[in-house]
This record gives structure tokens, C-alpha cells and sequence, in this order.
């Protein structure tokens, strides 16, 4: 389930995957030393307005971008100890000349919707005269289309980074680095925290697993990442929450796995031990994370997560439209009644945010209302409706080369109403359906009474932590801004006086929804 948006999924990190040594014998980069010192500048690029990017959430909670570089963050761990890094991450921050004159090299690390700035940033580098490194989706899946760059690391970076950091200490850097297999995460660093800032994001990320074991036709992750979870051990994950505690970080951290529930043994196993690591630190945080829908199949394991702190959950869930699933082979989603799945995880006191698709070839114009319907009945607030997109290297786009209906290359932004293919229902009903479906689902009368049924279903369960000095801020903000200044006042004043009378015991989750509708709000204005 999970990966940044590639259709319905979430935020992954956008990366030069990063390593790991499978056993603490092997190499460890970031323990290693370079003759030759070299400086280093870490450059993220701009992320577009999308659902994911929770911009306008921004202002009403005093942060300044969603999620921190964690692939940069990582790589910059297994870079000479001896050589000096700075990391620019633009969501955050403009990228200035001097920085890129100080530089000896570029390290850029980009998703596919980040190309734009991306580009801009290679554009940059090169009139400076220094060399860019790039990895991650943008470049693992389309290096031909960036010539210009005078190094690509296609893939995951963890076995190549030693022969990568030789070449370039001793002058010989190679167009292309491509690694033979997937690498062994296990190996993997800790992300270097101490190149951010952690007070300018919303929340913060640790990886456990990167691959999927289910293969939906739409999805890149398995052709990228594979279909045998790779897991970290338990150990290393609560070094890396130790590592997140140590920046005195209190609030949300995003798991950002394509699957966290693919390999499900492991999964218990690592639970277990955040369990214990939440008792031993008295750690405040809450989790976040990507899975499917099977998770509610398994009650030890929603029980697990729900102990260790996970309150809200992204699926895939694409189409209440058993055709479409079977179309796009989400086996998992078949032959379930969907709706109760995810009042079932509600029950149980995790929050289902959930991805949806339109455009799939067995999708008929009544699809936006079945859709529609579904939403609210599930109750799931934060709905990522997008457009069908076939992103290279998956089935999909092989399909529809074959039957000759690709039209272009993705932006990698599945919310930006621009089929890259031919689609089976007429485009312009697609478009102007998906439109409208979007309008209506975060209109506030609508998302309000979403939330409600949400509210209606939801067992808040598991630790909970007290209010903070920010989240007091992020209220008054959010009562201000909704409450008096924007459109959907009066909804939004009805709505949390029924969250507090009805309520009460989920008061602080029907105050995040709402900060979080006026996002959704926002973006789909712009559709
Ligand atoms: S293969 Fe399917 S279930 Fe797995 S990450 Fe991709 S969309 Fe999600």
C-alpha cells in the first residue's frame, strides 16, 4: 500500500535508497573516512500542491512542509564521516548560490512530481559547473530523459554508494550507478536527523520494509521495490526511534512502508518491540502508516498496532466496484464487503485514510456516485481520489502501450485531472465527473458529515498522549481560520459543537480532521 502518492498511496520517501549491512560486519559507510574531503550539498526539491503535500495545513499548525528527506537523510548517512554535508530541503527553505558554489557535488534526491523543481535545480547546478548526483523514483524510472545530468543512480543507492563515493573522491564519476539486486535493508544507516530541522515539519518518518506482496497493475512499488518484503530488524527500528526521540520529537512519526503489514510475522515481531520501546521511554509520539485492506483479517495484529500507538492507517482502497478491483487486480479488496473493513478498523481505534481510483477501464459514469457513496458511508474523512495514471514500469503501462492508448508520461500527480492514456469512458465525462466528485467530498457540509460518521464508528484506543503547548496553538489557529475567516463557518462551528457534546473522548481527532478538510478543501478548488 504504500509509496507516495504513485496512485492512491501516500508520502513515501522520495530517495537514493538508501543501505545497509545485513550484518553488522559489513559496510557500515557512514563509518568509513574518504582521503579526500569533500563538500557535499543535499538538495530536495519543491513538492507541487497535492493532497500528500499538506500545505495548507501549514499555517494553521506552525510548520513549514509536511515530511522531512528521509532518502537524503539516509544517503547522507553512508557518506564519508569526514566529509561535510549540508542539506537543503526547498519545501523548507530557498537554495541559494553560495550554497551551490561551495559545493563539490550535488546530491539530488526527486520523486517523479517533483520534476519541475527538480529540473530547476539541475539547471542550476550545471551553470555553477557542479556535478549532480540524482537518484529516486524520478530518475530510477526515467534516467534516459536526463542527459544532462552527469550522475544517475538508478534504484536503490545502499550497494552502490562505495563505489560511487571512490569515483567521485578520485575524479571519475560514472554516468550511471545501477545495482546488481535489491539491497538488504537491514544494512541500512540511521538517518542523519542532525542535517534538519525537526521543528519545520508536521511529522517525521522511519522506514521498517520496502517492497509489497501484492501486485496491483497501477503500482510501481513492486516493480521497483519487489514483491519479498525486506524487513529491518526490530533493534534497528527502535534505534531509529531513539534516534527521532533524541531530537526531542513528541508528535506524529510516518512509517513510510509500501506495505507494513507484508511480511505480518515480522511485522508482530517489530510491534512487540515498540510496545516495550513506547513503556521504556514513555514515548508521547503516535504513529502513522501504509497497508491493506487484509489488516483487518488479522485482530492480533490491529490490536498490536493499536498498542503501539499507530492511530491512523493509509489503504488502497481504488473502487467499490468489484469489476475495477478484478480489472486492476486487487485481489485483496475482492470479495469483501469494504465498508465494514473499515468500520471494522475504526472500531478498533485506528483512523482508515484511504486512496482512491476513477478511470479504471470497467469504470461506467455512475462511478463518481458509487464512489461518493462509498466515502461517506465508510466514513473516511481524508479521501485521495485521483485519476488513473500509468506510471512506467508498471504493468499498466505496458498494457496500454501495447493496445497503443498511452499518451504521455505521468506527472506523477494522479490529482491533476490529466489522463496519460486513453481512457475507456468518454475524457471529458471523467474529467468533469472526477472534478465534481472531488468538489463534493470536501465541500464542508459533506466533509463535516463524513467526519461525523467517523466519529460515529471510531473506539479511540491505545496510548494517548496529553494536549501540547502546540496542538492548544494549532486549535486556536484552526477556530480562527475556520471559524471566522473562511467560507463553511457555520458548518464547521455546528460540526464542533456536536464533536464536543457527541464526541468528547475523540474531540482531539475530530479537530485534526478538520484542519486537515480545509487542505482537501483548498487543493480541490484548484482541480
Ligand atoms: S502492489 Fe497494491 S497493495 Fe502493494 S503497494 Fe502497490 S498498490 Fe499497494
Amino acid at each position: 500500500m504504500s509509496h507516495v502518492p504513485p496512485m492512491s498511496h501516500a508520502p513515501r520517501t522520495s530517495m537514493l535508497h538508501v543501505p545497509t549491512p545485513s550484518n553488522a560486519a559489513q559496510v557500515v559507510p557512514a563509518t568509513t573516512t574518504s582521503s579526500r574531503t569533500m563538500n557535499i550539498l543535499l538538495v530536495s526539491p519543491r513538492t507541487p500542491d497535492t493532497f500528500w503535500s499538506f500545505s495548507h495545513v501549514m499555517r494553521l499548525v506552525g510548520r513549514k512542509t509536511a515530511f522531512p528527506p528521509l532518502g537524503l537523510m539516509t544517503v547522507a548517512a553512508m557518506l564519508p564521516r569526514n566529509w561535510n554535508l549540508r542539506l537543503v530541503d526547498l519545501n523548507v527553505t530557498a537554495l541559494r548560490d553560495d550554497d551551490l558554489r561551495w559545493a563539490d557535488a550535488v546530491f539530488l534526491s526527486a520523486m517523479i512530481v517533483q520534476e519541475p523543481s527538480a529540473r530547476e535545480v539541475i539547471t542550476r547546478a550545471n551553470a555553477l559547473a557542479r556535478p549532480v548526483v540524482a537518484g529516486g523514483p524520478l530518475f530510477t524510472t526515467g534516467a534516459e530523459r536526463f542527459p544532462e545530468v552527469a550522475c544517475c543512480v538508478v534504484g536503490e543507492a545502499e550497494d552502490l554508494m562505495e563505489t560511487l563515493v571512490a569515483d567521485l573522491a578520485a575524479g571519475r564519476l560514472q554516468p550511471r550507478y545501477q545495482a546488481a539486486e535489491r539491497p538488504d535493508i537491514r544494512r541500512t544507516p540511521i538517518p542523519r536527523w542532525d542535517l534538519v530541522d525537526v521543528d519545520d515539519y508536521l511529522t517525521l518518518s522511519v522506514q521498517f520494509s520496502r517492497g509489497c506482496p501484492f501486485d496491483c497493475e497501477f503500482c510501481d512499488i513492486t516493480a521497483v521495490y519487489g514483491r519479498v518484503p525486506r524487513v529491518k530488524t526490530p533493534a534497528r527500528v527502535v534505534e531509529e526511534l531513539d534516534a527521532v526521540l533524541a531530537t526531542g520529537w513528541k508528535g506524529a512519526i510516518f512509517v513510510v512502508d509500501d506495505n507494513f503489514i507484508g511480511n505480518r510475522a515480522r511485522t508482530k515481531e517489530l510491534l512487540a518491540a515498540m510496545i516495550a520501546w513506547r513503556d521504556a521511554r514513555g514515548a508521547t509520539c503516535n504513529f502513522t502508516t501504509e497497508a491493506s485492506i487484509n489488516l483487518v483479517d488479522d485482530p492480533e495484529l490491529l490490536d498490536l498496532m493499536v498498542r503501539a500507538g499507530f492511530k491512523n492507517v493509509f489503504i488502497g482502497i481504488e473502487s467499490p466496484q468489484e469489476e475495477s478491483l478484478k480489472e486492476c487486480r486487487k485481489v485483496q479488496n475482492t470479495r469483501r464487503d469494504l465498508v465494514a473493513s473499515v468500520r471494522a478498523i475504526h472500531a478498533a481505534g485506528m483512523q482508515v485514510m484511504a486512496g482512491f481510483i476513477v478511470g479504471f477501464d470497467s469504470d461506467k459514469p455512475g462511478i463518481f456516485e458509487l464512489q461518493r457513496r462509498f466515502i461517506h458511508e465508510a466514513g473516511v474523512s481524508t479521501a485521495m481520489v485521483g485519476m488513473l495514471t500509468a506510471l512506467p514500469g508498471t504493468r499498466l503501462f505496458t498494457r496500454l502501450t501495447v493496445e497503443g492508448r498511452m499518451l504521455g508520461r505521468s506527472s506523477g500527480n494522479n490529482l491533476d485531472a490529466v489522463m496519460n492514456f486513453v481512457p475507456r469512458l468518454d475524457p471529458t465525462v471523467l474529467t468533469q465527473g472526477y472534478r465534481s466528485l472531488v468538489g463534493d467530498l470536501y465541500a464542508p457540509r459533506s466533509y463535516y458529515a463524513r467526519v461525523l460518521v467517523f466519529l460515529r464508528d471510531y473506539r479511540p484506543n491505545g496510548p494517548r498522549a496529553g494536549l501540547r503547548g502546540d496542538d492548544v496553538l494549532a486549535f486556536a489557529r484552526s477556530l480562527w481560520v475556520l471559524g471566522v475567516v473562511e467560507p463553511g463557518r457555520w458548518e464547521f462551528w455546528k460540526f464542533i459543537a456536536r464533536a464536543g457534546i457527541f464526541h468528547r473522548e475523540a474531540f482531539a481527532e475530530a479537530v485534526e480532521a478538520a484542519i486537515r478538510g480545509y487542505h482537501f478543501r483548498k487543493v480541490a478548488a484548484t482541480l
